[in-house]
């Protein structure tokens, strides 16, 4: 299952229970050094369709084992992964560039729970049943899994975000073919390796590694891959939307962001600059939610700035093994230069770059000097209109920028096309419902930050994506709804 050639990880495609190597590979690089380190299988048509033959073929039976029977795997399959929590950490942040850290913490024990999660709420929903006394009629919902659906996730989050799609997807019934990101495969091809000894049946979950170009788009346009969930970026999304239109294929979408954090001049700056600053550098910058323009009331304005910026250059980044480390690598040499190039971009516009790029020096090991570090960078006096207000950058990048009034900020947060997650942060708890209906955002946190119920719709408006993802909207999403009318 798993060759070396020179010291290489080489991985495989699992198709219908069996690891099934692939005639060419692509290179996937360790971010914190700079090294090619593991082959990624660069599958295309012939791989996909094996692989949709094969969730085909599974489908009758899974699909009619009871929501007990799936969920006693699905339990199963998140105890073999939280034994080996500390195997998958170390490769999620070899493979991601994240810290050790913040793998150990939280990209892990989230998948493990996603598991856990959609084990417990398959057992939990029940559907509509209406009476018509007068025409003597009961009239009922059922719903049942839709077939073989295809699931595409991004490099941020590996595994967090497509188990996220997979325990959803099979507790309702059906069969899947996932293709992670090219550039962070390892950790689901490591889940392969536990399906078997969960009780998944052969069939049921297969993965497909390689480019978005070849083997994402053989997906979304296979015919007999009736729905698709994808998260990434807003850019893919469209095209996903062309391919897949002559198709008529069911799509959720979640997709990117360009966060607001809200700050009045009455909030609890003790609790709102350390969140703060998790909600901008959190994971190198690089989650859909992370918060990258600050808003802040003109009357705490300096204060703020101050003790942020001052907390910002506290962040240590460095070697992602190491656990001291906040800021590990991000995920590519393309990437480190697009979004520096977003702050050299500020700097020509004449915004202030208060810490980080450009102004304070990196500090790396040895091993690390190849790899693809950047400090957590403040730029203050940026205008709204300028690409770094506007533009998702997804790295460790925040805007910081001075409001008057509560009227004026919500226009001005609501003045990009994304539409996914805002902070507020106030001790008036009149303003903070009012401020969080105004917002365009699919979701609000108001005094905190990524504090999730996975029962509650999860997703993005405007162009941050389609649909919502959680208990009762995967469950919608992952099953088909029939209406049943019984005269008696
Ligand atoms: P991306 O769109 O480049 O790639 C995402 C996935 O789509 C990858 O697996 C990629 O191989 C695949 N892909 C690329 N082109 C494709 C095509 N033509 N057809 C089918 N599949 C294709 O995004 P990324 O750079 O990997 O991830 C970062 C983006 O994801 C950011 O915009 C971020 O905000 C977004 N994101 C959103 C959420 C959310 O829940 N809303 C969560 C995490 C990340």
């Amino acid at each position: 299952m798993m060759a070396q050639s020179k010291a290489l990880l080489v991985l495989e495609n699992f198709i219908g229970g069996k690891f099934i190597p692939c005639s060419s590979y692509i290179d996937s690089y360790n971010p914190s050094t700079g090294d090619v380190y593991c082959k990624v299988p660069d599958s295309g048509k012939e791989e996909v369709e094996a692989a949709v033959k094969a969730a085909k073929d599974a489908f009758p039976i899974w699909s009619s084992k009871s929501p007990w029977e799936r969920s006693q795997i699905l339990n199963k399959l998140a105890d073999l992964i939280e034994h080996d929590l500390e195997a998958f950490a170390q490769a999620e942040s070899k493979d991601q560039g994240k810290t050790i850290t913040f793998a150990r913490t939280v990209d892990i024990p989230r998948a493990v729970y996603n598991f856990r999660f959609f084990a417990s709420s398959i057992l939990h929903h029940i559907t509509e049943c209406t009476e018509m006394a007068t025409m003597g009629c009961v009239h009922y919902t059922s719903r049942a899994p839709v077939g073989v659906a295809g699931l595409i996730s991004p490099w941020n989050l590996p595994l967090y975000l497509l188990t996220w799609k997979i325990a959803p997807a099979i507790a309702c019934g059906n069969t899947v073919v996932a293709k992670p990101s090219e550039m962070t495969s390892v950790t689901a091809w490591m889940m392969c390796k536990l399906l078997e000894k969960a009780g998944v049946p052969h069939g049921v979950v297969n993965i497909v590694f390689g480019t978005g170009a070849k083997a994402g788009e053989a997906l979304v346009c296979h015919p007999d891959v009736p729905l698709v969930s994808f998260t990434g970026s807003t850019l893919t999304a469209q095209r996903i939307r062309e391919k897949s239109a002559p198709h008529c294929k069911r799509l959720s979408l979640e997709l990117g962001g360009k966060n607001p954090a809200i700050i009045f001049d009455d909030a609890d700056l003790s609790q709102c600059i350390p969140t703060t600053l998790r909600s901008s550098f959190s994971n190198q910058g690089e989650i859909c939610l992370c918060t990258s323009r600050i808003f802040v009331q003109r009357g705490i304005y300096s204060e703020f700035l101050k003790r942020f910026v001052a907390e910002a250059k506290k962040w240590k980044t460095g070697n992602p093994s190491d656990p001291t480390v906040d800021v590990g690598a991000l995920i590519s040499k393309e990437h480190l230069e697009k979004v520096r190039n977003y702050v050299k971009k500020a700097q020509a516009e004449g915004a202030r770059v208060l810490c980080g790029e450009g102004v304070d020096a990196l500090d790396l090991p040895p091993g690390n000097q190849k790899g693809y570090f950047m400090l957590p960078t403040v730029i203050a006096e940026v205008k709204d209109e300028s690409c770094c207000m506007q533009e998702e950058i997804f790295g460790p990048v925040t805007c910081v920028v001075a409001f008057d009034t509560e009227e004026e900020v919500i226009k001005r947060a609501n003045g990009v096309k994304y539409g996914l997650a805002a902070t507020v942060w106030s001790n008036n708890v009149g303003r903070v419902h009012r401020v969080a209906h105004r917002l365009q955002s699919g979701l609000v946190w108001t005094n905190c930050w990524l504090v999730r119920d996975l029962n509650l719709p999860f997703g993005g408006m405007k162009a941050s994506g389609i649909g919502r993802e959680g208990a009762k909207d995967s469950y919608e999403f992952f099953t088909e709804v029939k209406t049943i009318t019984i005269k008696h």
